[in-house]
């Protein structure tokens, strides 16, 4: 990256109506066969694009070809029968009906692979992929094989080891893992969440990011956050381990939440991936929202280690919505951008 400020997505973009149904989530997708598979792929050029043309450095495939982060991952794994469904509590927040894991669990061949290396050819700019974290993985299934989730949670971790190092010779710069499950098992995320999190990222070139965040802006998720105070330290019980981890990029939500902004402190020499834009608002920020958040945050990480970001997933929102909110991020940055290198200027002429 060759310039301060770099700005990125967490993950999902609303896909296009005529791909997918709107503003839910797990849309049900309104093509088939060659159409479904060529219109994947004209949707994740378009995110390509709109991301370039509205100043985001670091450009994703918005998971425009996957239903959902999670299940769709899981769907191309040998071991797991999506025709048992069990109803289980997912992260301790709502009830969902999961699919089974019958079997040893296995990738018999890459998942996402060849949408990689599509993003590649559309891009210059650096490209990142994300992918579940094991403990998410293990947290969205009902487990009738191992009866283990710390032994199931391992054996995802091998198995996404994989699907990264093929990501990266496909020509991924960043492989980001979402660990939504970090801020609330933490006597697991202790023992060994973290430890099977750093197993998925061995012996990768790629940087590495975790992306821990309080979720999409749907009612469970926003129901969960109204109780948890007028503090969120979730955090705390995870950003120390992190920081002493072998991953590259630590991803938090920031803008409007009630997280203390001190505690990216607690993450300090690691890159930080801060969420400047509100996911859970259809309102979009003003560059200069954007820009104080980003403002408070560089109290706590130094400058070069700094990448503006959302807070999570953009998906649920109407799709203007959504790529307004990356201009502004854009923006916001450029207004932090020019202030930094106003004040070294000032500096180098003292
Ligand atoms: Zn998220």
């Amino acid at each position: 990256m060759n310039r301060i400020l770099p700005t990125s997505t967490v993950g999902s973009l609303p896909k296009p109506s005529w791909l997918a149904q709107p503003e839910v989530l797990w849309s049900p997708w309104r093509l088939q066969g060659d159409e479904l598979s060529e219109g994947k792929q004209d949707a994740l050029r378009i995110a390509a694009h709109e991301q370039s043309n509205r100043g985001i450095d670091i450009v994703s495939d918005g998971e425009q070809t996957r239903q959902h982060f999670v299940t769709t991952f899981i769907e191309h794994l040998d071991g797991v029968d999506f025709d048992r469904r069990e109803t289980v509590r997912i992260r301790n927040r709502y009830d969902a009906s999961v699919p089974t894991v019958i079997g040893d669990v296995s990738r018999s061949k890459p998942v996402f692979v060849d949408d990689a290396r599509f993003l590649r050819q559309q891009t210059d700019q650096p490209i990142k992929w994300a992918l579940p974290g094991p403990m998410t993985m293990i947290d969205t299934l009902y487990d009738g094989h191992y009866k283990s989730r710390e032994k199931l949670a391992w054996e995802f971790a091998t198995i996404l080891n994989q699907e990264a190092r093929d990501l990266e010779a496909a020509g991924v710069d960043i492989i980001q893992f979402d660990e939504p499950a970090f801020n609330v098992y933490f006597d697991e995320m202790k023992d060994w969440g973290v430890a099977a999190l750093e197993r998925a990222t061995e012996g990768l070139r790629a940087e590495t990011a975790v992306h821990i965040c309080y979720g999409y802006g749907i009612k469970a998720n926003t129901d969960w956050k109204a109780s948890l105070g007028s503090e969120w330290r979730q955090y705390e019980e995870s950003f120390p381990l992190l920081q002493q981890s072998s991953i590259d990029i630590i991803s938090l939500e920031c803008h409007n939440s009630r997280v203390p902004i001190d505690l990216v402190e607690l993450v300090r020499g690691k890159k930080v991936m801060l969420g400047a834009i509100d996911v859970a608002d259809e309102r979009v920020e003003t560059p200069h929202e954007v820009a104080a958040t980003l403002r408070r945050a560089l109290g706590f990480v130094d400058a070069d280690k700094l990448l503006p970001s959302t807070n999570c997933g953009m998906a649920p929102f109407p799709r203007d919505i959504a790529l307004a909110k990356l201009s502004a991020l854009s923006a916001g940055a450029r207004i932090v951008r020019e202030e930094i290198s106003a004040a070294s200027l000032t500096e180098a002429v003292r």
